[in-house]
């Protein structure tokens, strides 16, 4: 079934409607494939991306950065990080970055290739010109030296892509503070990146979870995910009062370690009210530039001895054992029940519109009928 041309949904600027619009049907280039797509997330980037919000976004662009599809075509072969050989028709989600060039200072001197100048991501920042790139549309063009991971065995579409983009996040957040057993985490924000934090704290043998954030909705999956309690911040509107509650669960001292995924400036201050003396904040929800915020650099971090850490994007290594580490436990935690809706092409600016209203958690896009 290899159509002469396939829908794609075009995002042309920040604000301007959605195109829905035929393209050719792309080819794979030497070593690259071509997937047909099953489902493509919705997330708050593509939220920000039709809000301007992100710098250097080359418009226009085709959204959808993590996405599941079949192997339609290749060129040349196609092996996973095993160096297995990856059959036609498997079922594959993969690496969303392509154009890390492995040459340049930041990715051989700093080591640090979530840096690189000349890294491109799927759905973000790879212009529609260089072809299908982004999962809301009908095929996804694999560029030659981008990963694709076959789904671990008793995985579908529908429970990786519950994870979402939020998945990887929230495991490099939990593996950049180095939770430890015993550790009481407190996660300031329950969107995906949030729900997700939760998660993997749990898994990394933290004692209990407390979540901060709205709506009502989220915090509900924040429980049925493991978190011991949960604040709602539309309920309890004071940040002193939040910090309280923390300190009333946490025998007066705080907790030892507290995630920011929340994309307000002002949880930054707020959350380290709520981190102990020598705890652990990592800061990973302001993907955006939102905004200052204020701090007492005496209280917050010096008196504190405070260890404060930025989180930036993930690596393959975080997809890849957040992938293992859902199939193992995707019984306990069932991340498809945070999908919340689907929709075809044709109403994506709708998708786009629900999470921005934060209706669901996850939405997804189906661009082929299946
Ligand atoms: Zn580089
Ligand atoms: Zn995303």
């Amino acid at each position: 079934m290899k159509n002469d041309s396939v829908d794609a949904v075009f995002m042309t600027g920040p604000r301007r409607p959605l195109e829905l619009r035929r393209v050719p049907a792309p080819r794979p280039k030497p070593g690259g494939a071509v997937l047909e797509t099953v489902a493509s997330e919705v997330c708050g980037t593509d939220v920000h991306l039709h809000h301007g919000r992100l710098s250097g976004v080359p418009y226009p662009i085709i959204p959808g950065h993590v996405s599941v599809g079949r192997v339609l075509e290749t060129n040349g072969p196609l092996a996973d990080v095993e160096g297995r050989a990856i059959p036609l028709g498997t079922l594959v989600t993969f690496y969303d970055v392509y154009g890390t060039c492995g040459n340049c200072w930041h990715c051989l001197v700093a080591r640090s290739p979530t840096r690189c100048p000349r890294r491109r991501v799927y759905g973000i920042t790879a212009p529609a010109s260089d072809g299908l790139l982004g999962g809301w549309a009908q095929r996804i063009e694999i560029l030659p030296g981008v990963k694709v991971v076959p789904l671990p065995e008793g995985l579908d579409a529908l429970d990786v892509l519950g994870g979402g983009c939020g998945l990887p996040t929230g495991f490099h957040a939990i593996e950049r503070a180095g939770v430890a057993m015993g550790d009481t985490v407190v996660v300031q924000g329950s969107g995906p990146v949030g729900l997700n934090a939760a998660i993997f704290a749990q898994l990394s043998g933290a004692l209990r979870v407390l979540v901060v954030g709205a709506p009502a909705a989220r915090l509900d999956a924040a429980r049925r995910l493991g978190a011991e309690d949960v604040l709602d911040i539309a309920a309890v509107t004071r940040a002193e009062d939040r910090a309280g509650w923390v300190r009333e669960r946490t025998g007066g001292r705080g907790a030892d370690v507290v995630i920011e995924a929340s994309g307000n400036p002002a949880a930054f201050p707020e959350g380290l009210e709520m981190l102990r003396d020598g705890g652990r904040y990592v800061v990973v929800g302001q993907y955006t530039d939102a905004g200052d915020a204020t701090i007492n650099p005496h209280r917050h971090v010096n008196r504190k001895h405070a260890t404060i850490l930025g989180c930036w994007g993930y690596e393959f290594s975080h997809l890849h054992r957040a992938l293992a580490m859902m199939a193992r436990h995707n019984g306990r935690f069932r991340w498809r029940e945070l999908v919340a809706r689907e929709h075809p092409l044709a109403e994506a600016g709708q998708a786009l519109a629900d999470m921005e209203a934060l209706r669901t958690i996850k939405t997804l896009i189906r661009p082929n009928p299946s």
